[in-house]
């Protein structure tokens, strides 16, 4: 028999077994929690067990978190590579060549000159992760700015290790993290409108969750997705 113990945003499995003594797990790579308790443990009891390793259980999946986050890449061949939330094979092609990048269905193909480097290798997939972004950040900014009512001055997409996006009030401009290109659609446009509402409230009040939720109304579940998705998930840091 199995049930679900919910303490805050965790969520615990329970399961009864033939066992001495209670066993919590937190499982890679997401950090799924179950617990095994003997048979005929109450679930108050196992809630009470759960409670007191809660502080466990979050330094168990801050610890998968960051190990997700160090999974290096190193741009080989089959590697998997995300592009708009799925999944793609990296096919390396050696030519003597301008490297470039491709897509093709499911596949990225990096054409790299012989003993490229991992870094190189690197800057060439960021480049183009860049000029994807590109491709579809202006429009979103001119869908936003004719709802919002505001004018971003310009954008910038750059690596951030710590957060998905960030605004300048001040000088209205918006940064977005390079990363974003591995995520759904839906989650970019999240972030662009979340830090497009900062050039009309800056701080988190209010007054900003309110303007949130009248845009975009599904932002808890965006803000969720963007913490959980697949590697490599980067903290969102609300700024
Ligand atoms: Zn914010």
């Amino acid at each position: 028999m199995s049930d679900t113990i919910r303490l805050g945003d965790i969520e615990i499995e329970l399961t009864r077994k033939a066992v001495k003594h209670a066993h919590l797990s937190v499982h890679p790579p997401h950090g799924r929690v179950s617990l095994v308790a003997p048979a005929g443990t109450r679930l108050e009891v196992a809630r009470a067990f759960a409670i007191t390793k809660l502080a466990w259980i979050r330094q168990q999946r801050s610890q998968l978190r960051e190990q997700a986050r160090e999974v290096p890449r190193r741009f080989v061949q089959r590697e998997t590579h995300y592009l708009w939330g799925r999944r793609h094979l990296l096919a390396i092609r050696i030519a003597d060549a301008k490297p470039a990048v491709s897509l093709d269905h499911r596949r990225i193909t990096l054409t790299i000159r012989p003993d490229t480097s991992t870094a190189k290798r690197a800057e060439v997939m960021h480049a183009w992760h860049k000029s994807l972004l590109h491709a579809v950040v202006p429009a979103l900014i001119r869908k936003w700015e004719h709802r919002l009512g505001v004018r971003v001055s310009a954008y910038f997409l750059q690596r951030m290790k710590t957060k998905w996006g960030s605004c300048n009030h001040r000088a209205g401009h918006i940064r977005l993290n390079t990363e974003l290109v591995t995520k759904p659609k839906d989650l970019l446009e999240y972030v662009v409108v979340h830090e497009m509402l900062h050039l009309v409230e800056p701080n988190h009040s209010e007054r900003f969750v309110e303007l949130l939720t009248q845009h975009y109304p599904a932002w808890r579940e965006a803000r969720a997705d963007l913490n959980d998705l697949p590697l490599p998930a980067e903290r969102w840091e609300r700024n």
